[in-house]
């Protein structure tokens, strides 16, 4: 404001003395004319400068001037000043943002709104055999598994991929996209190869493990059965041994064919066909309410006829663990809700007891392997500790998930969620 007060003000000094010394000469419209011209020549000229400094990038220090036309110089140089300083900074984050991810162990890539790839770390050139000149090509045209170009385009990133390493076959990478900014997309693969193989050989060995104990099993539990068949007469010590005996080996049985067919789940491929729900359902009830000794506890409803396309084994397995449980954790002549219905989205198969209910703080483990809530509880009801781990296995193999919804002391339901695609 000082500045233009000056200019104001020198502007009008001009101009009252080419007033005065035209009135003495009689040529005051020539005078003004004259100092008005004048002027703006040399504003045009200091305008003309200004353009050709800023147009070579303001560089170096600026010329010298005078007025408001220091002042503007002065200004601008300050703002370039000070960008240039913003740039360095900038530029020093950036390379040691580089340099960081340049150390990662797991491949990034950076991918634009077409799948092209903007940037990616040292890793990704190694392991996915990216090379810096590939810099703007689309991802699925490098990299062309189909698993890797259904992921891209299904577009489905809670998931993630397990896929071979385009450059070295005996490494597996685990890959998960993330989305990000407009439209942008981070891929991180990640070396498994260890992981995978520690994960064959847990398979292998509970696999063996419960296979070879069968037979030592099957001979324990007839020699057993022999020598409670004996004639004579035994001590009761003998007779309470025998029966000890004869219920740990069941309950070894159960151990090792639940480990059987839960290793069978991690390792067989399924054997789909499509699968008659009601009827399975109404088969399981019936055969539950034997086994249980809970006859007239189970109501069926059936809202829909639905069948689904699956494993008929397995499902069997499922249902009937859920239903026993749903039977053992409850009081002996409560009710057991079974239904199986259908929303917009998918079918539903509901076991709805009246028992003992579940924590909210138990609920995530109860399908882990051996987890029994209330292990002096559990003793006193029959069960290995598997039974929701192979529920999940093998819902997990169906495309469809467990939701358990409980109140402690009220009851819980267990319900078996299965995307509609599944419907046959
Ligand atoms: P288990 O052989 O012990 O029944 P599961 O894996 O089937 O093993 O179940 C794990 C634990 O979850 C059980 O020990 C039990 O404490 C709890 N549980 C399962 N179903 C129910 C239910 N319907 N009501 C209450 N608790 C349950």
């Amino acid at each position: 404001m000082d500045a233009l007060k000056k200019e104001l003000g020198l502007l009008l000094l001009l101009l009252l003395g080419a007033s005065i010394i035209g009135i003495m000469t009689g040529q005051l419209a020539l005078l003004l004319f004259v100092t008005a011209t004048s002027m703006l020549i040399w504003q045009l000229v200091q305008i003309s400068r200004f353009e050709r400094w800023i147009s070579n990038g303001g560089a170096g220090k600026y010329p010298k001037a005078k007025g408001i036309w220091e002042d503007i110089y002065y200004h601008v140089y300050q703002i370039k000043k000070s960008e240039k300083k913003r740039k360095k900074k900038l530029g020093k984050i950036i390379d040691q943002f580089r340099k960081s991810t340049d150390a990662l162990p797991d491949a990034a890539v950076v991918l634009g709104k077409d799948d092209e790839i903007e940037w990616a770390n040292t890793a990704a050139k190694n392991v996915l055999g990216l090379q810096s000149s590939d810099r703007g090509q689309r991802i699925p045209n490098l990299i062309r598994y189909p698993v890797f170009v259904r992921y891209l385009n299904i577009g489905n990133f809670n998931e993630t991929i397990i896929m071979p390493s385009p450059t070295h076959s005996h490494i597996t990478l685990l890959v998960r996209i993330v989305s990000y900014g407009a439209g942008l997309r981070l891929l991180i693969a990640q070396d498994v190869t260890q992981l995978r193989k520690i994960e064959q050989m847990r398979k292998d060995f509970v696999a063996n493990v419960s296979h070879e104990l069968r037979t030592p099993l099957t001979v324990l539990k007839g020699y057993l059965e022999t020598l409670q068949e004996l004639e004579q007469p035994l001590s009761p010590l003998m007779s309470h041994s025998i029966q000890q005996m004869q219920e740990q080996s069941e309950r070894m049985q159960y151990l090792v064919d639940d480990l059987l067919l839960l290793s069978n789940l991690e390792t067989q491929p399924k054997r789909i066909l499509c699968v008659d729900i009601p009827t399975l359902l109404d088969k399981i009830c019936k055969e539950n309410e034997k086994l249980n000794n809970s006859a007239g506890r189970i109501e069926l409803t059936l809202e829909t006829k639905a069948h689904i396309k699956g494993d008929e084994h397995e499902l069997r397995s499922a249902f009937s663990n859920l239903l026993g449980n749903a039977l053992k954790y409850s009081p002996p002549r409560s009710w057991v809700k079974v239904c199986w219905r259908q929303t917009n989205q998918n079918l539903i198969l509901e076991i709805t007891d009246e028992g003992e209910g579940i924590s909210d703080a138990e609920i995530p483990r109860i399908t882990e392997r051996f987890y029994r809530v209330d292990v002096k509880r559990a003793h006193k009801v029959a069960g290995t500790g598997l039974g929701l781990a192979i529920v999940k296995h093998v819902l997990l193999r169906h495309d469809a998930h467990l939701v358990v919804s409980s109140e402690l002391h009220k009851g819980s339901t267990f319900s078996c969620v299965f995307p509609l695609e599944k419907k046959c």
